[in-house]
Parts: C-alpha cells; sequence; structure tokens
C-alpha cells in the first residue's frame, strides 16, 4: 500500500494519466527495486522538472518492457513477412530480367546466323553489349539488396535469440526459470536414458523465509535470493544447470551425477550458504543468517522427468519435517516416500 500511495501522489503532483503504463513507472520507481528506472526518472525530473508523456513512453520501453515481449515479438514478425515480401518481388523482377535476356541472346543467335553483313552483325553485338551490361546492373543491384537483407534477417535473428533468451531467464536472480528448468530436465531425463549416465537432481528451499520476509521486507528478501542464486551459480560447474524453480525454491540438474556426489554439491551449497552473514546494504543492520533444505533424488531406468522431480521434492519434504537446514535423500531412513497419488 505504501509503494501504491507513492505512484498514485507522484501521478497527481506531476498531473499524469492514472493508466496502468504510468503506474507501473511510479510504483517500480517507489520499490527502488530497478535502480536504472530510478536513475533515468531522477536525472529527466533534475533536467526538466516533469516527465512527458513520451518520456513515459521511452522509460517504460526501456526499462519495463520484460511484459511487452508479445508486442516485440509481433513487430519482428511483422519486420521478417515485409522482409520476405520485398526479397519475393526481388526475385520475381530478377526472374524477369533473366528470362527476356535469354530471349535477347536467342533473338541475336538466330539474326546472326540469317546474316553475313558486316553493319548488321556489329549492331546486333552491341544491342548484346548493351543487354549483358543492363543484366549485369540487375545483378549487382540484386546483390546488393540481398547483402542488406542478409545483414537485417542476421539482427532479426539476434533480436529473437535476445527475446527468447529472456524468456527463460528469472530477472531476479539471472537464473534459468521455470520453464527452463522444465525443458532442462525433460532433456536430460531423456540423454540419461540414451546413454545410461547417471542423472540427479537437487530441490532446495529456503527455511523459514516468509518470516525473514515479515521481520526485514520483500525487498531484503530479494536480495536474499539473489545472494542464494550467486551462491548455486559459484558453487556448480559447467554441467550442472540451477534454476529458480518458483518463489524461494531452487533445482539443480546434475547430468553425469550420481547420488553420492550429488549429496556432496547438494550439502556443498547448504553449507555455503549458511556461512553468509547478512546485512542489510542501506544501514548496514546484520540481518543474520538463512539456510536451506535440500532433497536429492537420482533417476531409475523407468522414471520420466515427473517422478524424478516428485521424489527430490518428496526428499525435501523430509528435511523439512526433520528440522530443515538439512539434504536428504532417497537412500536415508528419514525419506518417507512419495505420496500415493490423489484421485481426482
Ligand atoms: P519453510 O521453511 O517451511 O520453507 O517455510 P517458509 O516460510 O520458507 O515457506 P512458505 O512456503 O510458507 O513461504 C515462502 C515465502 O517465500 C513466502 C514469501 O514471503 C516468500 N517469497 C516467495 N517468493 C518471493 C520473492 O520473489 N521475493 C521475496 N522477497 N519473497 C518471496
Ligand atoms: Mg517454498
Ligand atoms: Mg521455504
Amino acid at each position: 500500500m505504501a509503494f501504491a500511495e507513492v505512484a498514485l501522489n507522484q501521478i497527481r503532483a506531476l498531473r499524469q494519466g492514472a493508466m496502468p503504463r504510468n503506474y507501473e513507472i511510479w510504483y517500480v520507481y517507489a520499490t527502488g527495486y530497478n535502480a536504472d528506472l530510478n536513475k533515468a526518472i531522477n536525472q529527466a525530473l533534475a533536467l526538466h522538472g516533469t516527465l512527458t508523456d513520451a518520456d513515459l513512453e521511452q522509460l517504460h520501453d526501456c526499462y519495463l518492457s520484460h511484459g511487452r515481449t508479445h508486442e516485440r515479438i509481433d513487430r519482428i514478425g511483422a519486420r521478417v513477412v515485409s522482409e520476405i515480401d520485398d526479397m519475393m518481388s526481388l526475385l520475381a523482377d530478377a526472374l524477369g530480367t533473366t528470362a527476356s535476356f535469354g530471349d535477347n541472346l536467342k533473338g541475336a543467335s538466330h539474326k546472326l546466323s540469317l546474316t553475313t553483313d558486316r553493319e548488321q552483325i556489329t549492331a546486333i553485338v552491341e544491342r548484346l553489349v548493351a543487354s549483358t551490361r543492363e543484366m549485369q546492373d540487375a545483378n549487382n543491384a540484386l546483390e546488393q539488396r540481398l547483402s542488406t537483407s542478409k545483414q537485417e534477417i542476421t539482427n532479426l535473428q539476434a533480436n529473437l535469440e535476445e527475446i527468447r533468451a529472456e524468456s527463460l531467464t528469472d530477472p531476479l536472480t539471472g537464473l534459468g526459470n521455470r520453464k527452463h528448468f522444465d525443458r532442462v530436465v525433460t532433456e536430460a531425463v531423456r540423454s540419461a536414458a540414451a546413454t545410461r549416465l547417471p542423472l540427479s537432481l537437487l530441490m532446495m528451499d529456503i527455511d523459514h523465509f516468509k518470516s525473514f520476509n515479515d521481520n526485514y521486507g520483500h525487498l531484503t528478501g530479494d536480495q536474499v535470493l539473489r545472494l542464494v542464486g550467486m551462491t548455486l551459480k559459484q558453487t556448480i560447474k559447467n554441467k550442472d544447470i540451477p534454476s529458480r524453480y518458483g518463489g524461494e525454491e531452487f533445482a539443480v540438474v546434475l547430468p553425469n551425477t550420481p547420488l553420492r556426489q550429488a549429496l556432496v554439491i547438494a550439502d556443498d551449497i547448504r553449507r555455503t550458504v549458511m556461512s553468509k552473514e547478512l546485512k542489510k546494504k542501506s544501514t548496514g543492520e546484520i540481518l543474520g543468517r538463512v539456510t536451506l533444505s535440500a532433497g536429492v533424488s537420482t533417476l531409475k531406468p523407468d522414471d520420466d522427468a515427473d517422478a524424478l522431480i516428485e521424489r527430490a521434492d518428496a526428499c525435501l519434504y523430509s528435511a523439512k519435517r526433520n528440522g530443515r537446514n538439512r539434504v536428504i535423500c532417497e537412500t536415508d531412513p528419514e525419506y518417507r516416500g512419495v505420496e500415493p497419488a490423489k484421485v481426482a
């Protein structure tokens, strides 16, 4: 509510439209969460004392466009379609030019076979040279246009790749998001089944995170999520793939990793997170530590991805029930197993 009020007050004070776009800008401004946005707004305010509608549009485009992926894809799609249209008419023109050049050649060859007159021959050859030049010019133009088009398509490819990467990334931690995880785990299970290499999965959940948020605020909570994300990136190796599975839950897919090794990695992560003393950036206030619980499962011959996830999740649940801040795997006596599927 406090953020909402700051946002509405700004909109009122600067006499802006109370539309969702402006509200979003001022709401995010109020949270202070997007430092670049705040910097840009503060600079514009210092310079002009207010923000025009165009400024707001640009700020939104620049700093808050995550949710506008569809629009961006639409725009790129439209450019691809128009590029293909241009290319098709270009190719049609080029085909026409080539065909008429072929006709000219044929005509010239026929005329040459009928005459021995020097002047006539010279005239025919001159026409041939002229039409060859025309053909050459047309080819050069086509080549140039194709190379521009190639550049444009390369740009579009890069734009699409950027959107694709963004759609699989969690903006808070920079880790892969849930969609990324779903793809990675499915592919890892397929590959492990094909190669018969071991595959393990870690599921982790921060302990008592709700009360951490309640005590220190959501923004500080977000900083902790970033810290855990960073710890994951730093602790694991290249082939291991971390994702933010959900709110304060993380997963790591461990290809070619047997259970025993996965347990070592999980405990390494757990201890590293626990070892960090948290300090509030703005005030220097010491916030203590956070811990996490982890569940580890390993692929069995008839498993699909869901079975693997379900067992890791059940292990995580056992870790929570047995006091938190610990790692549990399927072979531990504390492991209670997956509950039978509920009938809908
Ligand atoms: P447990 O040890 O059993 O996991 O307790 P918990 O409090 O961590 O679990 P619970 O599922 O009750 O609460 C999860 C909390 O995580 C709720 C919410 O406050 C917090 N959370 C989830 N997503 C985010 C987020 O993106 N940012 C912040 N700051 N907090 C989040
Ligand atoms: Mg949770
Ligand atoms: Mg939790």
